[in-house]
């Protein structure tokens, strides 16, 4: 059987396949500025974070600054994300007319 290779959570810390879970990756534009990606694909390299598909661990990794101090990043940067970490979250309530 193949082992598959499981990623814990930020907040919880339950451990999950990647699938799972969200994934907010660290990256570097050509300019060489920091930025974070929500959801790149998997090819994507850079320092990763992961969080349950649950409010409570999006929200306790927001506001305890848990996945900037992880990817070390300025909390503007995670400030940009979060709503489309809330969408992704719910995709019905993120469309709001
Ligand atoms: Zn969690």
């Amino acid at each position: 059987m193949n082992k598959k290779l499981l990623r814990q959570c930020i907040s919880c810390r339950t451990k999950s396949v990647r699938d799972n879970l969200i994934r907010i990756t660290k990256t570097y534009t050509l300019a060489g500025v920091k930025e974070a990606i929500l959801n790149p694909n998997k090819y994507q390299l850079g320092r990763s974070a992961y969080i349950c598909k649950t409010k409570n661990c999006i929200n306790s990794a927001v506001k305890e600054k848990k996945i900037v101090k992880m990817l070390k990043i300025p909390a503007q940067l995670l400030e940009r994300i979060t709503p489309q970490l809330e969408i992704s979250l719910n995709p019905h309530e993120g469309v709001k007319a």
